[in-house]
């Protein structure tokens, strides 16, 4: 399949349920300093990455480090769900703010991915209903998503899309 392209000084969303491989994804694409992740962020304001009581922090921290990051010309990756439209507008708005474009990675998998995934994990506590809410958001999500402010929406529709997915950084 056609590859990815993202602005090599933007920002880039990955979006997708718990369990449906952003983590791992951006792992295997881009740099370790590149990505900000949600869960990094719990756990350096609640030394527990799980903590969603420190949710509200951070996402303070992690919309300072995408801030800080986007203003001095870095490719940011954010590594979060971002299922929820208000998650997504927040981000796309800091984008804008720093005149930079904004794509999105869609990890639109078929269902039993995700919840199969977070199963085996020893990573995560919470349960299956929690996976299926989110993914339940993100497919309310996509009728929406390209007139959310993207400059391109890439949606990977299983995992053989995924897996195979090649990213090339534009100028
Ligand atoms: P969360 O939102 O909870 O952080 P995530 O989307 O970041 O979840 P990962 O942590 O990347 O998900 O992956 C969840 C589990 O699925 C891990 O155990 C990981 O090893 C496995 N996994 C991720 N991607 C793949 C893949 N492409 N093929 C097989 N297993 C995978
Ligand atoms: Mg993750």
């Amino acid at each position: 399949s056609a590859p990815i392209t993202v602005p090599a000084r933007g920002l880039v969303l990955l979006v997708g349920a718990s369990g449906s491989g952003k983590s791992t994804f951006a792992r295997n694409h881009f740099r370790p300093t590149e990505i900000v992740s949600s869960d990094v962020c719990r756990g350096l304001v609640a030394d527990d990455e799980n903590d969603q009581a420190a949710t509200a922090d951070a996402f303070d921290l992690l919309h300072h480090l995408v801030g800080i990051r986007l203003r001095r010309g870095l490719l940011t990756v954010v590594d979060a769900t971002n299922v929820q439209r208000a998650a997504r507008a927040s981000l796309v708005a800091l984008a804008r703010d720093h005149d930079v474009l904004v794509d999105a990675i869609v990890f639109d998998l078929p269902d039993e991915v995700a919840v199969e995934r977070n199963r085996i994990r020893a990573d995560r506590t919470f349960g299956p209903q929690v996976i299926t809410r989110q993914v339940r958001e993100l497919r309310r999500s996509m009728k929406g998503i390209k007139k959310e402010g993207f400059r391109r929406v890439h949606v990977l529709r299983d995992v053989a899309q995924a897996d195979g997915a090649a990213i090339i950084r534009e100028k």
